[in-house]
């Protein structure tokens, strides 16, 4: 069944479903060609999905039955976070961010460091749009959030000093990664050790990954790290591509929380 996140215009309730923003109009209508009778998934960002019947086709709106709610048990359950440096080439980073919502990523942070070359990230709309239908695909019950720039230090301030605060509700545990070439602890271990306890308890908090810009993180940027209580981890003894290391690292959190 094709799955769609509806916008702020669109309502859906327990009840039925009132969509009346021009784009799913549009998509429903002219692309997909639904007629009454089709069901589709529509999900509103509340972590539930909807099961509706279409039943009302005007230009203005589509009013469809729900037929079913059921909470939507493809999220993480940890927060995943990836701040990743602004890449030079503007498609690896829409490749990055199209794997990494696939993966499971809650939250994007654009991040200048002192490598970072451009400092805009630019193309916000259409990553919006990249974002929304990887989730789609995917089959998630959320689009991930794309944050505006941020420096690298402020990645390391708590969530009361951070102008936009992760709106995440209670403040919970958080933990910074930072991948760099050469570090001695592997990151799958460090996934291993934090990530599910003894007692398979998984880690429901925050994990924050910061990737490096095209030519890495300054030895300063990573004694500060460091300093702030990050944890400084390797992906292996090959250097890989900035936008291959999100993919890679959201596979091994995946893997190692048995979500894979
Ligand atoms: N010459 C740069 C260096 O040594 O940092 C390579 C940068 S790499 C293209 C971009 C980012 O990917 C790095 O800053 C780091 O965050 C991450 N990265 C790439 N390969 C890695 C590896 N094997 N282990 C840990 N991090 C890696």
């Amino acid at each position: 069944m094709h799955r769609f996140f509806v916008s702020q215009l669109d309502v859906v309730d327990d009840i039925q479903a009132l969509i009346c923003s021009e784009d799913l109009i549009h998509q429903f209508t002219k692309v997909l060609r639904f007629e009454k009778g089709e069901k589709v998934v529509l999900l509103n960002g509340s972590g539930f999905e909807f099961e509706v019947e279409l039943q009302d086709f005007s230009s203005k709106k589509i009013i469809g039955k729900v037929l079913n709610k059921k909470f939507c048990e493809t999220e993480l359950p940890i927060k995943l976070v990836v701040a990743q440096a602004i890449l030079k080439n503007m498609e690896r980073l829409e490749w990055m961010f199209q794997k990494g919502t696939e993966l499971g990523v809650s939250t994007f942070i654009p991040l200048l460091s002192d490598r970072t070359e451009r400092k805009v990230l630019g193309k916000v709309e259409r990553l919006h749009r990249i974002l929304k239908e990887a989730a789609e695909q995917s089959g998630r019950g959320r689009v991930p959030e794309l944050l505006e720039e941020k420096k690298f230090e402020k990645i390391f301030l708590s969530d009361a000093e951070q102008e936009h605060a992760l709106d995440y509700g209670e403040e919970g545990e958080k933990i910074i990664v930072v991948p760099h070439p050469g570090a001695t602890q592997k990151f799958s271990d460090f996934c291993k050790e934090k990530l599910v306890g003894e007692n398979g308890e998984k880690f429901s908090g925050e994990l924050v990954i910061c990737i490096g810009p095209e030519g890495g993180f300054t030895d300063k940027e990573v004694y500060f790290a460091q300093s702030k209580g990050a944890h400084i981890v390797s992906l292996g003894n090959r250097i890989l591509r900035a936008e291959t290391v999100a993919m890679v690292m959201g596979a091994i959190v995946a893997e190692a929380m048995g979500e894979m």
